[in-house]
């Protein structure tokens, strides 16, 4: 049932609507809202115009039956037959439909619905046609009701079947009808003048949006490689530095005293972090850009291999690091080892002196995600700071305190963005800290 549904809708769809035309068009709604009538009259017809064709052939008004006939086969032939333009479909429905209300206001009066009728084409035509067809349908309903009105002054529209005309009552009613209609074709378009402009702004503002999340893109690209060629650039004059002073240091040692001896170490540590930050910064330029290999990864695999990197560390402090069943995903694997080690290490790394690190993952579907979290028993963070950590080089100690650069979590945002995500972190301080992130499976569809 629901099959042959399916194909009488798609047919009626197919012979009543235009292709190429932009959704975001009144003409497509336009032949969107013909189809629809198209379809529904069909199985409602069986409520008036076939019990019409009945009654027009048991009482054998022939007029009846012949026009209640020429509807029905009418609204077949636009519905079924191929090959025809969508807009002579639309102008032959409209004068099925009209012929029937001249003939039903003939039969049954200004009591009936052909009055009805007339009122229920207007609004059909100016749903799927111009406005200029609306105005047309308007004058004809004006005519066809002064018609009447003279037919009835004349003495020749006597013999209906639902009482007879007065020329007082048709005026009053029929009227009213005209007023209506024309009240519909200056309304009706207006409401289509409005979905017309709403819909050129949203095609002028994603047009806007299109060309600003390109040029985003372009700016983005062009500072990762000036990051990426910069600290190429720079670590060149650095290693000079390093060896330089290496050399005064070796080649002076006695000539120097404590302090100067003193100074060439700060400036060869100095020289050794600034390093470290330029390696820091061209791994984070990289992202998205080197790294984009995805392949089904085993999660608990990717964690057992950063464990291993990290054992010295978790074997120092005797930390307990705990994984609840982690699932096999397609993701960039060497990010997301950089993403679990850069998490897991500062939960060994953060943690009030003597504690012993416990560390715990988890991970659960949520709707159109993945959510991992990694909680930890340290020293936790202050509220206030929590949006800023994930920042370049943003860093809340010393590193007399706690050793790092700050682009840590700058890299974790980063892989996790590159998986269509967004990372946060929950602690309200002193009480260890939970550090979460999610990938998108609609990312991870794509990339399957
Ligand atoms: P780094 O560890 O090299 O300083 P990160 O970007 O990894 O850089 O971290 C930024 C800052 O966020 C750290 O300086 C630290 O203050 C805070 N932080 C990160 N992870 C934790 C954690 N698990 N517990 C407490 N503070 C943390």
């Amino acid at each position: 049932m629901k099959t042959l549904w399916h194909a009488y809708k798609s047919t009626i769809y197919t012979h009543c609507t235009e292709t190429g035309i932009s959704r975001n068009s009144v003409p497509y709604w336009k032949n969107r809202l013909f189809a629809a009538t198209v379809l529904f009259t069909i199985p409602l017809s069986f409520i008036t115009l076939i019990p019409g064709i009945y009654m027009g052939y048991t009482l054998w008004l022939v007029g009846l039956l012949v026009s209640d006939l020429i509807a029905v086969l009418t609204i077949l032939f636009v519905a079924f037959v191929p090959g025809i333009s969508v807009f002579a479909r639309k102008i032959l429905f409209n004068l099925a439909m009209y012929q029937t209300s001249v003939v039903l206001l003939h039969y049954l009066g200004s009591n009936g619905p052909g009055l009805l009728y007339l009122l229920a084409i207007t609004i059909f035509v100016l749903l799927s046609l111009d406005q200029w067809y609306g105005y047309l349908t308007f004058i004809l309903n004006a005519l066809v009701c002064i018609f009447f009105g003279a037919a009835i002054h004349y003495g020749f529209a006597s013999h209906v079947l639902m009482g007879e005309y007065q020329l007082d009552a048709w005026i009053g009613v029929s009227s009213n009808l005209v007023f209506l209609s024309g009240i519909a074709v200056f309304l009706v378009p207006k409401l289509f003048d409005g979905l017309q402009a709403s819909f050129e702004e949203q095609e002028d503002l994603q047009k806007e949006l299109k060309e600003s999340v390109e040029n985003l893109n372009d700016k983005n690209q062009e500072l990762e490689q000036f990051a990426y060629t910069i600290s190429h650039d720079l670590k060149e004059p650095l290693r000079m530095v390093r060896s330089f002073m290496k050399l005064l240091k070796n080649k002076y040692s006695n000539k120097l005293d404590e302090k100067a001896h003193e100074y060439i170490h700060y400036a060869v540590d100095g020289a050794e972090r600034m390093s470290i930050n330029i390696d820091d910064l061209l791994e984070y330029s990289r992202i998205g850009r080197k790294y984009t290999t995805v392949e089904k990864t085993d999660l608990n695999h990717l964690l057992d291999e950063v464990l291993q990197n990290l054992q010295v560390d978790i074997k120092d402090k005797n930390a307990k690091i705990t994984a609840a069943g982690l699932p096999v995903l397609p993701v960039v694997p060497v990010a997301v080892k950089m993403l679990f080690q850069n998490l897991i290490s500062n939960g060994l790394k953060y943690q009030p002196k003597d504690n012993r690190p416990e560390i715990h993952i988890t991970v659960e579907e949520q709707g159109e995600t993945w959510k991992f979290s990694f909680s930890d028993n340290g020293i936790g963070i202050n509220p206030k700071y929590h949006d800023q950590i994930f920042a370049v080089f943003k860093r809340l100690h010393t590193r007399n305190e706690y050793s790092g650069s700050g682009m840590g979590l700058a890299i974790s945002k980063k892989i996790v963005e590159q998986h269509d995500g967004s990372i946060w972190v929950e602690s309200r301080g002193n009480e260890g800290s939970t550090f979460s992130f999610t990938i998108s499976k609609h990312y991870l569809k794509e990339k399957r």
